[in-house]
């Protein structure tokens, strides 16, 4: 088999990955093909579309590869469902981008404007009553890939819905 280098133009390592979605044959290496998908993604979403080497200057200023909303280590993972640390680009509210883990970006909707990065780390917005508390009101879940993850609502609004379903149930 021949071996073919990465797609992007400069660089040599080997190409691996190929988007399907873009129905070409183009290969890529891991970096790269992330990019392609960014930038695919922001098409799709009528978002603002940077160039592979904006990309690149936001990678260069990241520190040793941390997301710089939780400085977990972020990776190129290729298959994107199921991988919280995949590097993702985050439209910010503001107008900028920036690159950060795919569960910091998925959060960082539920909060007005750009006020995700600024959040105490010692709270977590319950995704159900949509109000910070304590992480010592949240449950562990019961996610065996991650244990140390927190359920996203709170205990509160879990005991109100196992009220509801006892009710409900009754009735
Ligand atoms: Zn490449
Ligand atoms: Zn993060
Ligand atoms: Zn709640």
């Amino acid at each position: 088999m021949e071996i073919e280098l990465c797609k992007y133009s400069g660089c040599n390592l080997i190409g691996t990955f190929t988007n399907h979605k873009d129905r070409t044959n183009d290969k890529y290496c891991a970096k790269h093909f992330r990019f392609t998908r960014m930038i695919r993604a922001a098409r799709g979403r009528n978002k603002y579309v940077p160039t592979f080497h904006e990309l690149e200057v936001l990678l260069e200023n990241l520190v040793n590869f941390q997301c710089p909303s939780c400085q977990k280590q972020m990776k190129f993972t290729v298959y994107e469902s199921g991988m919280p640390d995949i590097v993702s680009l985050q439209h910010n509210r503001d107008g900028s981008i920036s690159l950060i883990c795919l569960s910091c970006n998925s959060r960082h909707q539920h909060y007005p404007n750009d006020s995700f990065y600024f959040r105490d780390k010692n709270m977590k917005r319950c995704s159900k009553c949509k109000t910070e508390k304590m992480l010592n009101q949240f449950h562990k879940s019961n996610n065996t890939v991650n244990i140390l993850k927190l359920q996203t609502y709170c205990k509160d609004c879990i005991k109100i819905g196992r009220n509801l379903n006892k009710i409900s149930n009754v009735a």
